[in-house]
This record gives structure tokens, C-alpha cells and sequence, in this order.
């Protein structure tokens, strides 16, 4: 055993060993390699994460700036001085060194040769993502996994979910029962590393997720996680599969003009799934959208709609929840 470090709790715990491959396979697929020079902005006090991920960066024969979590202004320094080409950490702090590089005069995607970003530990917003693409010049990758198992997938340039490595098997199971669920069912994600220092086995990291069984046009013949959908008590169960509020979030994107509702009621044993639908603009009709929104409500949710309900402009308030479950289990 290499290491000991802390997580919340406190607990004590060893670190997986240096001879694996964490992160490695999530940085290849980025496209970083021995030209680039990455700022690692995951902290290497006490936390597994600053030395995995520098771990990773190293086997993929990257050189590594170890920041941590250096001020903004630090890393803008460091950015500028050493060449950075690349950068490792959550988006949001990366947000804040690009501000603080603006604020202090430079012009992020001109002066600057940071060119890709890696990021874990936090969602990455899709309207952040295009703002650091777009914008700065920065091509994105996602990675995912947990500090007690590791690394567990990784996007590839193809975005279009995140391939599973080869060292953790993922299961997509109903958090109630522990029961794994049906392909292609909105789930807990349930990792399981083999390693013979810290062995967890079918870890629930509380997050759902669903397997993509498709072959990736990238080549890669790994299942994918398609994204997270956020966190096992957002969802509501309907009809044994979940339904997460990001998914709603996703409709909504499609249908600009309406606000989304979700009721889930009991009737005789049955659960009825009903949405609302309210025009943003008192002059907008929402019915004809109704069949068009059904299809789609069913591609991304996977559950049928039982009940549409057309309610006027200004009847949803603000601060309505976008799902309600009125269900008792007397
Ligand atoms: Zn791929």
C-alpha cells in the first residue's frame, strides 16, 4: 500500500495502488499525451483526488503542474508562464481562473495555449461546456467515478455517453431493492472494483445513470454510462422506473415555449403519470405540441404519459415543483 489518505466521515482510507491505470484511459481518450503540460487543480492535501488524477496524467506521459487548489490568480500565472496546454479539475473553478485572466487583462483563447480541458467531480453544465468550447477554445471531456473505487468511465471525442473501464463492473440497479434493473432502465449506479488493496464491492454511489449497450463510433466496444441524471432521492419512481428531474430539465429544452408539470398519483393499486403543460405566452396554443410531447416525453423518460392537462398562462408559480408525487402507501 502506497498511501492513506481522508474521506468525509472521517474515514480512513488506503489508496488504490500506483501500479493501476486510474485515469489513464479517461485522459488517452481525451487526446492528452507526452507535448501536453496539464494543471492539475484537484487538491493534493489528504484527498485521494489530486495524486490519482496526477497518476493518470503521468501514465499517459503528460508533465504535470500539481496547482491544487492554488488561488485563481496562481493558476493564471501558471497558465501563462509554463505553457499550459491542458487543464484537469472541476468546471467550475476553471470558470473562475478564466475570469480572473479576463479581469487581470488577457485574452483567454489568444494569449493562452490551453486547448483541453478534463473535468470530474462535479456535472458539467451543457451551457458551460459550449461557452468553454466555444468561447475559449477549450475542447471538454467528462470523466466519472468515485474517490472509494476509483475510476469508473470516461467520455471519448465522440461525446455521446461515457465508456465503462475495464477494470470495474457497473450495474444499474432499483435503490430500493438493490435488484438490478432491465437494459436501458434509469438506475442507481452500482460499482464494483477488483483489486486486491481496497475492495468494495456493488458500491451504490448514489447517482443514476443508464447503460448504452450501442457500439460507440469511436471504435471502443465498452458499454457506456449515459451522463448522470442526477441523485437517487431527486427521482420519483413511476411504475418501477425512475423518472429524474434533469430528464424533465431536457424536455423542457425542446419545448421552449411551455412549463412542464409531472403528477404522480395512485388509482387502484395503479400509478398515474400525469404532466401539466402551460403556455409561456398567453397567446400560445399548447395542444397541438401534445402528441409531438408525448413521443419525446417517452424516448427520453422511457414511461408513458397516462394524463395530459392543458392549464392556462400564469396557473404554474414559480416556485411549483417540477414533480410532485401524491402517492400514500397506506
Ligand atoms: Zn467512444
Amino acid at each position: 500500500m502506497d498511501r492513506i489518505f481522508i474521506s468525509p466521515g472521517p474515514v480512513y482510507e488506503p489508496h488504490l495502488s500506483e501500479n493501476d491505470y486510474l485515469w489513464a484511459r479517461a485522459y488517452h481518450a481525451a487526446g492528452i499525451g507526452k507535448e501536453d503540460i496539464v494543471l492539475n487543480a484537484f487538491s493534493y492535501h489528504m484527498v485521494a483526488a489530486g495524486l490519482t488524477f496526477h497518476g493518470g496524467l503521468r501514465r499517459v506521459g503528460a508533465t504535470v503542474i500539481p496547482s491544487g487548489t492554488s488561488s485563481s490568480q496562481q493558476q493564471v500565472q501558471l497558465i501563462r508562464d509554463l505553457n499550459v496546454t491542458a487543464y484537469t479539475g472541476t468546471p467550475s473553478f476553471l470558470m473562475a481562473i478564466i475570469q480572473k485572466a479576463e479581469e487581470l487583462g488577457y485574452d483567454f483563447k489568444s494569449d493562452f495555449r490551453m486547448r483541453r480541458a478534463c473535468f470530474a467531480a462535479e456535472p458539467l453544465q451543457p451551457s458551460l461546456r459550449k461557452r468553454f468550447e466555444k468561447e475559449f477554445g477549450i475542447d471538454t471531456y467528462q470523466m466519472y467515478g468515485a474517490t472509494e473505487v476509483g475510476d469508473v468511465a470516461y467520455e471519448c471525442s465522440e461525446k455521446q455517453g461515457w465508456h465503462i473501464c475495464e477494470e470495474v463492473l457497473v450495474e444499474i440497479v432499483d435503490p430500493e431493492t438493490g435488484k438490478k434493473l432491465p437494459k436501458g432502465c434509469l438506475g442507481e449506479v452500482v460499482v464494483t472494483r477488483f483489486n486486491s488493496i481496497f475492495f468494495l464491492f456493488r458500491f451504490g454511489t448514489g447517482d443514476l445513470s443508464k447503460i448504452t449497450e450501442s457500439p460507440c463510433p469511436c471504435g471502443r466496444t465498452s458499454y457506456r454510462l449515459n451522463g448522470i441524471e442526477g441523485r437517487v432521492g431527486d427521482a420519483l419512481k413511476v411504475r418501477g422506473l425512475f423518472i429524474a428531474p434533469s430528464q424533465l430539465k431536457k424536455i423542457q429544452e425542446i419545448f421552449k415555449d411551455v412549463k412542464i408539470q409531472l403528477i404522480v398519483a395512485r388509482i387502484s393499486h395503479e400509478d398515474i403519470l400525469t404532466i401539466r403543460l402551460e403556455p409561456k405566452e398567453a397567446s400560445i396554443n399548447t395542444i397541438p405540441i401534445e402528441e409531438k410531447f408525448r413521443t419525446v416525453f417517452k424516448d427520453i423518460c422511457t414511461v408513458k404519459i397516462d394524463r395530459m392537462e392543458h392549464v392556462q398562462h400564469g396557473t404554474l408559480k414559480e416556485d411549483d415543483r417540477l414533480m410532485i408525487d401524491e402517492r400514500t402507501w397506506k
